[in-house]
């Protein structure tokens, strides 16, 4: 992905056909999630779709490379439901491997799938992604007439672990990035007061170091008030120096 900030894909090749300019009004509300039942990227599935009425916005391909076919600001033919269509930004996984390995997925299109859920619930502000909320599934947008996306249907083996990651990218892109939380700032704002507080009672900011004041004879600001009270004979004062 060149920009998961702004939904770049890494390469485009739009459809001429076989997609609906628009959304009917409709707005984005939720991912829907495929796998290709194919080994591909962008290429191959703009190919099948070339002669199948079928299309995807997002395909990724076994690097985790992803590639763009439909602009999210048209309707892909994807979920076999013009209602869940217009509604829909739909995603395809390759397989790393086709019906004799039980259509694998590669972890790095596991892994590009999920950040790019992550990004587009940020985009399109879907909130946190919940399956079978704003996380969809092909099987069950088309009312069970596929088993796409297979694996990472709910129940799947790669569900669970994909919701997760797709939540943890989200809560990454959620947090500004590199800024300390606002109370540990506040914190080290006040440890400094703590410090030079500390070194004007004791002579040092340091936990434990009572050097002194050179003005005050070596004494901490305590000990200079109990030499000052001493010289003047004050009841109880003794000066820890003069005492020795
Ligand atoms: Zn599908």
């Amino acid at each position: 992905m060149k920009n998961w900030l702004t939904l770049e894909p890494d390469e485009v090749r739009l459809l001429n056909r076989h997609f609906t300019p628009g959304r009917g009004g409709a707005q984005v509300e939720f991912v829907t999630i495929h796998h290709m039942a194919m080994v591909g990227g962008l290429l191959e599935c703009w190919r099948v779709w070339q002669d199948r009425e079928a299309s995807a916005h997002y395909t990724i391909d076994p690097r985790g490379r992803i590639g763009q076919a439909v602009w999210d600001r048209d309707t892909a033919w994807s979920n076999a439901n013009a209602y869940s269509n217009a509604r829909s930004i739909s995603i395809e996984h390759s397989n790393s491997a086709g019906a004799a390995e039980d259509w694998p997925i590669s972890p790095a299109t596991l892994e590009e799938g999920a950040h790019l859920v992550a990004a587009i619930c940020r985009f399109y502000k879907l909130g946190r992604p919940v399956s079978g909320k704003n996380v969809r599934f092909h099987n069950i947008e088309s009312g069970g007439i596929t088993s796409c996306p297979y694996h990472l249907r709910p129940g799947g083996k790669y569900h669970d672990t994909y919701m997760r990651r797709a939540q943890y990218w989200y809560d990454q892109r959620t947090k500004p990035a590199g800024t300390p939380a606002p109370t540990l700032k506040e914190d080290s704002i006040m440890e400094r007061y703590v410090k030079d507080t500390k070194a004007q009672l004791t002579g040092s900011p340091n936990l434990g170091q009572y050097p002194g004041w050179d003005q005050l004879g070596g004494r901490t600001l305590v000990d200079a008030v109990a030499a000052i009270g001493a010289k003047l004979e004050l009841d109880g004062f003794k000066d820890p120096k003069g005492a020795k």
